[in-house]
This record gives C-alpha cells, structure tokens and sequence, in this order.
C-alpha cells in the first residue's frame, strides 16, 4: 500500500496534473483575497480545493505546503511595493511673514526638484490686521489700501519684492529667522 502510495505521488502524470491542479488552487484562491470578492467567492474556492485534495487523495503535508504558499504569495502580493521613506521639509518653510521697511510682508514657496530646494515666491505686503491690500489710486502718489480696516500703505514695486526676497534669504541662510520676534508670528510651531 505505502509502495503503491509511493509510486501514485512519483508518477510524472500525477506531478502534471498536480502542479497544475495547485497553481491553479492558489491562483484562484489569490485572485479572490486580492480583488476581495464575496465570502460565497472565497467558500467556493476553499470547497474546489477540498474537491480536488478528496478526488486526487493528496496528502495533509501537500495541503499545508499550498496553504504556506498561498500566505507565502499574499503576503508578497499585499506588501507595499517600496516603503515610504519620510522626506523631511527645512523648517525654514513655516517663515512665511516678516516686517521689512514699512510693510508686513507674506510670501509662500516654490519646490525646485533638481537640485532639491525651495524659492520664495510671491513676496507681497499685507496689512497689519492680516489682510491682503489691494491698490489705492491716489493722485500724485498711488498708494495700497487694507480693504478690510483702510489702512494705508505705500505701493510695493518689483524691485522692492526682490530686494525684500534677498533679506528673507538672508534670514534663512543664517537662521535668523529662527530668533526675530516679528517672525516668530509665522512660524508654526
Ligand atoms: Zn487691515
């Protein structure tokens, strides 16, 4: 009986069709937990399988090697293709208000991939109350106005957000952005 056992399992034609016969148990039984369908899916699979072990009289260890393969397979399948890795940002990118002249200025920032770094970008005055102004077309000199309390401001010209640019660069650069109490309102803690 254990020969003729051993000869069953050694016989290419029952190979073939066993190898066949369990990928095709752990392909289906893999397709089902990863698309995640319906538990009546996942039963009908799990009852093919026990079909196929009851027909082809497949030994416990041969069941337990599919079901470790099986595992095996899903946890590959299910791992994350590449672990996240942390990208941490300058602390710098929370300066984002400062006084310069007779302005508070605000401004955002601008990735650059190649080399990895950031611009400031869109330097602009705000009002003291924390309003965006807008412009006050006053003759002979134009002005900016809050729209919000009316505060008036003098006009903010290109050159001025430049030079303004060059400070907050500065401040940066040697972190003193970090100790300015008239920044520290805009850095996030
Ligand atoms: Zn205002």
């Amino acid at each position: 009986m254990a020969a003729k056992k051993i000869r069953f399992w050694r016989n290419p034609w029952t190979i073939g069709v066993g190898s066949i016969l369990i990928a095709s148990i752990i392909t289906s039984g893999f397709k089902a937990v990863v698309s995640q369908v319906s538990p009546l899916a996942a039963l009908k699979w799990f009852g093919h399988g026990i079909v196929a072990i009851l027909m082809f009289g497949i030994p416990i260890y041969v069941v337990l090697l599919v079901v470790l393969l099986v595992i095996i397979a899903l946890d590959v399948a299910t791992r994350p293709l590449q672990t996240p890795v942390a990208v941490s940002q300058p602390d710098y990118l929370s300066y984002t208000t400062t006084t310069y002249k007779r302005w508070t200025l605000r401004w955002g920032y601008r990735e650059r991939l190649d080399p990895r770094r950031y611009e400031i970008r869109d330097v602009r005055p705000v009002c003291s109350c924390d309003c965006e102004l807008g412009p006050y077309h006053s003759l002979p000199i134009p002005a900016l106005e809050c729209p919000r309390c009316g505060k008036r401001y003098p006009v903010f010209s290109p050159e001025d957000a430049d030079n303004a640019a060059k400070v907050i660069e500065h401040d940066i650069r040697h972190e003193t952005y970090k100790t300015r109490p008239e920044t520290l309102k805009g850095l996030v803690a």
